[in-house]
C-alpha cells in the first residue's frame, strides 16, 4: 500500500526539506543491495538530523503501523536493508563524533559515522578503534553494531559486540532508551545494549554509541606466507599465536584460486611470488611498544617453519605501500570472484581446530554434487571464520549455476552444523539467510527470538522480514 499523502506531509514536516527523498532515482543508493541479488522498494527515504527527529518519525509510523527499514552504509551482504514498501530511515546525517576521551579510552559517536572517519578521529588522539573491514570507507558504525561486524582484527580485539560500552536506541514505539555509559564495569541487571547489537534493525534504531579505544600501534609487520598444503596452516597459526601472544592481530587464509582470480581480474594485483603455491597465510603483528621488534619475532618463527617444511616462501611488506598491496590481494577477492561469473557464497565458522578438515570435506562434497565447481575459500581462519565461496564451473551459464544455490547451501551448511559451526559467522541473517536460520535452529531458540521480538516490537514495524 502506498503511503497516504497526509502521512507523507507529516513525515516531511518532521525532517524538513533536506531530510526527505522521494524521487526514484535519488532513492536508488538507499535501495542498493551489495551483491545485486535483489532490489528493495520504498515510498520515501527519510534522513533525520537528530534523535528527536528519529523518535518523532518512529512514533508516527508506530501509530499508523508503517514499516521502517533502518539503513546505514548499505554494504551489508545478507539483504538486511531491503525494504518492501514503507519508510527507509537513513542515518547518514547522524554523523557527529561527539567526544574522544583518550584517558578513558572511549569514543562517543552518532550512529551514521562512517567507520573510517571514526578510526581517523581516534587516531588523531593517538588511539585505535580496531574494527577494520573492506567496506570501512562506506559502512557506518550503526550498521557495524547492528550486524555485530567482525573484520580482520577480531583475533586481537574481538568483534563489534566486544567494543561497545553504551548505546542510545529509538525503540519501536518511539521512546528513546539512552545508556551512553563509558564504563568498563556495570553489572546492573541484564546487559540491554547487547540485545540491540546484531539485531539488524529489528528491535530499534541505534542513534548513538560509546565505544572502546586502545593504544594506537607504534610498530607493525605484515607478511604473506606460501604453504605447501592447507594442512600446514593450523600448525603455523598455533606457533605464531604461542610465540607472539597478543601481538598477533590478523591471520588470514588465501587460496591459490583467490590469487589467480585477483591477478586476472583486478588491475594492480600481482602474485608476489614467482611460483604458484596451493595456499597462503597473510599474517600481521602490531604492538603499541615502539621497541618491540616484530620483524625479528616473526622471522624466527618462519625460519623454523621453513626448516620443517611447514612453509615454502614468504614476502614481507617493507613499507606502508607494500602492506596495502598485500592486504589488497585479500580484500579484492570478492570483487575478483564476481568478475569470474556466478558465485555461491558462505560466511561460516567452525572451531579453529576444524577449519582445515571443513575445507577439505566441504570441497569433496560440493565437487561430488557439481563436478567442475571451483572452491575459493579464504578468510579469517584465526577466528575459525571461512568465506567458503564457490565459483561456477568453467563454461557453465551463470544463471544455471546460481539455480544450484539451494542444493549447494544445504551441503555446505549441513557440514557446518555437523562440525558444531555457525551458518553465519559475521554477516548476519538479514532476509537471505532467514530460512536457513529457521532450518538449523532449535525450536527453543526460535521461540526465544520471537518472544524478544514480540515484546519489543509487537506490531512488527521494525525492519519486518529480517532474521525471523
Ligand atoms: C567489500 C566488503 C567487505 C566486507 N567485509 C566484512 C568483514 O570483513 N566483516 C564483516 O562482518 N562484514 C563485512 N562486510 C559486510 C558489511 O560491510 C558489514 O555488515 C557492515 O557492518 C554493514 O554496515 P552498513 O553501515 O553498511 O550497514 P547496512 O548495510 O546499511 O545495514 C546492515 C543492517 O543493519 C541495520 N542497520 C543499519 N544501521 C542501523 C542503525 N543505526 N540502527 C539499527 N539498525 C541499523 C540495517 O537495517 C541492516 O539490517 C563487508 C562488505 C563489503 C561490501
Amino acid at each position: 500500500m502506498p503511503l497516504p499523502k497526509k502521512i507523507k506531509n507529516q513525515l516531511a514536516k518532521i525532517v524538513g526539506p533536506n531530510g526527505l527523498i522521494y524521487e526514484p532515482d535519488k532513492m536508488m543508493p538507499y535501495l542498493h543491495e551489495e551483491r545485486g541479488l535483489a532490489k528493495g522498494m520504498a515510498d520515501i527515504v527519510l534522513r533525520p538530523n537528530n534523535v528527536q527527529e528519529v523518535s518523532s518519525i518512529v512514533q508516527l509510523c508506530a501509530k499508523e503501523k508503517i514499516p521502517i527499514v533502518p539503513v546505514g552504509g548499505c554494504t551489508g551482504l545478507v539483504g538486511g536493508t531491503l525494504a518492501n514498501g514503507g519508510v527507509i530511515l537513513a542515518t547518514d546525517r547522524l554523523n557527529t563524533i561527539i567526544q574522544v576521551d583518550p584517558l578513558n579510552n572511549t569514543i562517543t559517536v552518532e550512529s551514521g559515522c562512517i567507520l573510517a572517519n571514526l578510526q581517523a578521529a581516534a587516531l588523531e588522539k593517538e588511539c585505535l578503534f580496531p574494527l577494520s573491514l573492506g567496506a570501512e570507507g562506506s559502512c557506518q558504525i550503526g550498521g557495524n553494531l547492528s550486524t555485530n561486524a567482525g573484520g580482520v582484527s577480531v583475533l586481537k580485539y574481538g568483534n563489534t559486540r566486544d567494543l561497545v560500552l553504551g548505546l542510545e536506541v529509538v525503540l519501536p514505539n518511539g521512546d528513546v532508551w539512552s545508556e551512553l555509559n563509558a564504563l568498563r564495569k556495570d553489572n546492573t541487571g541484564y546487559d540491554l545494549k547487547q540485545i540491540f547489537v546484531g539485531a539488524e534493525g529489528t528491535l530499534g534504531i541505534i542513534t548513538k554509541a560509546v565505544l572502546k579505544l586502545f593504544p594506537a600501534p607504534k610498530v607493525s609487520t605484515t607478511v604473506l606466507v606460501a604453504l605447501p598444503k592447507i594442512d600446514a596452516i593450523l600448525g603455523l597459526f598455533d606457533q605464531t599465536r604461542e610465540l607472539c601472544g597478543d601481538r598477533l592481530t590478523a591471520f588470514e587464509l588465501i587460496s591459490r584460486m583467490a590469487i589467480e582470480l585477483g591477478s586476472t581480474h583486478i588491475p594492480g594485483i600481482i602474485d608476489p611470488f614467482k611460483t604458484p603455491y596451493p595456499y597462503y597465510a597473510l599474517i600481521e603483528l602490531t604492538s603499541a611498544q615502539k621497541k618491540d621488534n616484530l620483524r625479528d619475532n616473526i622471522e624466527e618463527i618462519l625460519a623454523h617453519a621453513l626448516e620443517k617444511g611447514i612453509i615454502i616462501d614468504a614476502v614481507f611488506a617493507d613499507s606502508e605501500a607494500q602492506r596495502r598491496e598485500l592486504w589488497r590481494i585479500r580484500e579484492e577477492i570478492p570483487a575478483a570472484q564476481s568478475r569470474e561469473g556466478g558465485s555461491i557464497k558462505h560466511d561460516i565458522s567452525v572451531p579453529v581446530s576444524s577449519t582445515v578438515e571443513f575445507i577439505i570435506e566441504a570441497s569433496e562434497r560440493v565437487l561430488k554434487a557439481l563436478p567442475g565447481i571451483r572452491p575459493c575459500p579464504f578468510g579469517h581462519i584465526g577466528d575459525g571464520n571461512i568465506h567458503y565461496n564457490l565459483t561456477q564451473p568453467i563454461g557453465m551459464v551463470k544463471k544455471d549455476f546460481l539455480l544450484q544455490s539451494a542444493k549447494i547451501n544445504r551441503i555446505v551448511h549441513d557440514l557446518v552444523v555437523e562440525m558444531g559451526g555457525s551458518i553465519s559467522a559475521e554477516h548476519g541473517i538479514g532476509s537471505f539467510k532467514r530460512e536457513e536460520l529457521a532450518h538449523y535452529s532449535s525450536p527453543a531458540k526460535i521461540s526465544l527470538i520471537r518472544t524478544i521480538k514480540n515484546a519489543i516490537d509487537p506490531d512488527n514495524i521494525m525492519n519486518p522480514g529480517k532474521i525471523i
